[in-house]
């Protein structure tokens, strides 16, 4: 045990973002004489809530289970919001900036300090001389001016809301999963979902930019194992859309499998079938191109006519072709090769076990210590549900913190 500072938090949050700056608030607003710090990598907070719902911020879903406890986090904050039909719930003025800027006054109303361009490197557990657990903090901090400050801060508990490795750029580089692992927590192999997926095959140079509406299935090992309805966009690499992004989050790797266990297929004229009116369509003389491009796209036609090597148009009506026509538009497969970077991920899959955390998050391996967010073993589909557990495990971490400072601090056994 080497000397402490005079200052030993009540509690250290760990990152800035919507888990963390939501926790502090939280904790104040249980405990207004808790003191508290955020530790924060960015110059700024809540950097990523700016870049959410496309500037708009999917705050939450009327849907998810903790929907009731955020939605009375961001009335108690001052941020008004406004449900969709589908659920979906956004600030009113629907601008994300708005939210981070929220949140940034609450955290300046409630005097919460913070440490912004510092960068938590490291975290050990000590104990005073009364016995009580400390946690040391080492941070580095980056001024403007280039210059680098190295030093260590202390605290009671401490809440790591590090975020996972999506959106780099954001500040969220994967740092918690090297904190939970030196407090001997298992990490659930990560990977980056709610992305575009990457498909074989040189068609997408011509099919790029284009945008159909359909049903998307996922097979793995020839099974089916999502569907859902929904946009697809072709892209140069293969395809992407809110349906395609909520498909990556079945294809996580076990050991051994690879993505060839994988197929895709879009029906992409779900709910009608195609063939009857074909049929009908050719014997009045028209083409089956031009009834194909006015059903879907012209360069969807132009492709699904490729890919049958049609060339004989005399031929086009043929009753076996125009069955190959309809299984291709109602099952156009695709195989994935990779879903697309961290860098354009906007969430991960993985994370700290959650078997190994109690309700309020804490750890059930290193009292204390509690992660929120996307750091922990969480991943929802696009509409509000991952701000949603951001927002929800910050908020009930704040709750568990707050109550062992009432219980006084833990001392060694
Ligand atoms: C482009 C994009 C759009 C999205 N849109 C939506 C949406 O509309 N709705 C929705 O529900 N979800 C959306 N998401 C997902 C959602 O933003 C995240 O799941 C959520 O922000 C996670 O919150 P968090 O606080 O856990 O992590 P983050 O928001 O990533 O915050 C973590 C913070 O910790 C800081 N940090 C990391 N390591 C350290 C360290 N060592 N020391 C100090 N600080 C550190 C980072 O700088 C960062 O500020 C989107 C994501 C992206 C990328």
């Amino acid at each position: 045990m080497g000397d402490l500072p005079d200052k030993i938090y009540d509690i250290c949050i760990i990152g800035g973002g919507a888990s963390g700056t939501a926790s502090a608030i939280s904790a104040k607003k249980i405990k207004p004489e808790a003191s508290l710090l955020i530790i924060e990598k960015n110059s700024f907070v809540c950097r990523k809530i700016k870049a959410t719902g496309n500037g708009k911020c999917n705050i939450t879903n009327i849907n998810a289970k903790e929907y009731q406890l955020v939605s009375r986090f961001f009335d108690s904050v001052g941020i008004v919001t406004r449900t969709y039909e589908n659920g979906l719930v956004y600030p009113y003025s629907e601008s994300a900036a708005d939210v981070s800027n929220m949140l940034f006054s609450n955290l300046k109303k409630h005097k919460i300090p913070i440490l912004l361009s510092s960068t938590v490197l490291n975290i050990d557990k000590t104990f005073d001389k009364n016995n009580n657990k400390i946690f040391e903090i080492d941070i580095l901090e980056e001024k403007e001016d280039g210059i680098k400050n190295k030093f260590t801060v202390c605290a009671k508990n401490i809440i790591i809301a590090t975020g996972g490795k999506a959106g780099p750029k954001f500040g969220s580089t994967g740092d918690g999963y090297r904190f939970a692992r030196a407090f001997g927590h298992r990490v659930v192999k990560t990977i980056p979902i709610l992305a575009g997926i990457e498909c074989r095959g040189n068609e997408f140079k011509y099919l790029q930019g284009v945008r159909v509406k359909g049903r998307i299935n996922l097979f793995k090992n020839g099974i089916n194992i999502f569907t859902e309805d929904g946009e697809v966009q072709f892209t140069k690499y293969g395809i992407s859309g809110i349906a395609v992004f909520n498909m990556t989050r079945f294809m996580r790797l076990n050991e051994g499998e690879s993505f060839n266990d994988f197929e895709i297929s879009i029906d992409i004229c779900n709910g009608i079938d195609i063939l009857p009116i074909l049929r009908a369509k050719t014997i009045n003389g028209a083409n089956e191109e031009d009834i194909l491009a006015t059903i879907t796209k012209p360069e969807i036609s132009r492709f699904i006519i490729d890919k049958l090597k049609i060339k004989n148009t005399k031929n086009l009506s043929d009753e076996n072709n125009l069955e190959l026509i309809s299984d291709l538009v109602h099952n156009l497969k695709f195989n994935p090769v990779n879903i697309r970077s961290w860098k354009e991920a906007q969430c991960t899959s993985g994370g700290v076990d959650l078997n190994e955390l109690d309700e309020n998050y804490q750890s059930k391996k290193e009292s204390g210590v509690f992660f929120t967010g996307e750091v922990i073993d969480y991943d929802g589909p696009c509409g509000g549900y991952n701000l949603t557990n951001a927002f929800a495990s910050g908020i009930r971490a704040s709750r568990g913190a707050v109550d062992r400072l009432g219980k006084g601090f833990e001392r060694q056994k």
